[in-house]
């Protein structure tokens, strides 16, 4: 039976600084610290001119959790202390467990620069169980031709993690988690399936929905919901590009300083110490 979940927030993600740019940030959001595993949601939506200036952000740390990439539009040139380098195009998806810790650096890539164009993109943090924190670092590099498409009545849905809709996506997680970035035409309604455990946001970087056949939200807004139900209900008012993310709270104290997300300050400390001590490799820019 369909139990449609709540509503408890809709709100415009903030704007924030990054860099010499700004995103738009959709987690935390107002007095919602996390949605557990989810800690931090950056949308970056921008027309580049040709030559740039272009995303560049310089060599920086993570321990902790997973900093995960979806570019929809554009191209990125990733490094890392690893040694790893990777080049993601428009589709592809970068899901990297930080672990112990690295340090890694992402730029437009520069032949792409030169003409420019639209670099539209989702930077998410999804957080790592206590028992998994200090694990090596990994890089998974999902090419947008490996990611399976779900198709519904006016849903056209990228199914990158978890499974969904008995369709199962090529990111490997820790905990369970769904990512499913959807495109949905106007003048449809449909109820997504979310499992009853699961935390559930759903972040729309363009057009403009109705969920429960009251809450709206247009382009750069969040939805949070309640975990009441085992489905949302939207239904597109205008052509919709979205990400709908689900995950299992881990439910483990959160201490974090920056690119650092631990369960204590004591091991906070202990992750600035080893990054100045270059255990988490070097990277120069
Ligand atoms: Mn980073």
């Amino acid at each position: 039976m369909t139990q449609l979940r709540t509503v408890q927030l809709i709100a415009r993600a903030d704007e924030v600084a990054l860099g010499h740019d700004t995103v738009k940030q959709a987690l935390p959001i107002r007095n919602i610290d996390q949605m557990d595993p989810f800690l931090l949601l950056h949308h970056f939506n921008k027309d580049i001119e040709p030559g740039g200036p272009g995303l560049d952000v310089a060599p920086h740390p993570h321990r902790g959790f997973e900093p995960i990439t979806f570019l929809f539009d554009g191209a990125i040139h990733h490094r890392d202390s690893r040694g790893n380098e990777g080049f993601l195009n428009g589709g592809d998806v970068q899901w990297m467990t930080a672990g112990m810790g690295i340090v890694h650096s992402e730029a437009a890539q520069k032949p792409w620069l030169e003409n420019g164009g639209k670099m539209n993109l989702i930077q998410l943090w999804v957080n790592l169980p206590k028992k998994d924190k200090m694990i090596q670092p990994r890089y998974q590099d999902i090419k947008a031709d490996s990611i399976p498409v779900v198709e519904k009545e006016g849903l056209t849905a990228r199914v990158v993690a978890g499974t969904w809709e008995g369709v199962t996506g090529p990111a490997e997680t820790r905990t369970p988690v769904v990512a499913v970035e959807g495109r949905m035409q106007k003048g449809h309604k449909l109820e997504l399936p979310v499992d009853t455990t699961h935390n559930a946001v759903l972040y729309l970087m363009d057009g403009f929905l109705q969920f429960n056949d009251k809450h709206q939200a247009g382009g750069g807004f969040v939805a949070i919901f309640r975990q009441d139900g085992n489905s949302i209900q939207i239904e597109a008012l205008q052509d919709s590009h979205f990400l709908l993310l689900t995950g299992e709270p881990l439910n483990e104290p959160v201490s974090s300083y920056g690119p650092f997300v631990m369960n204590t300050q004591t091991e906070i400390m202990e992750a600035i110490r080893d990054y100045q001590m270059g255990k988490m490799g070097m990277l120069t820019y």
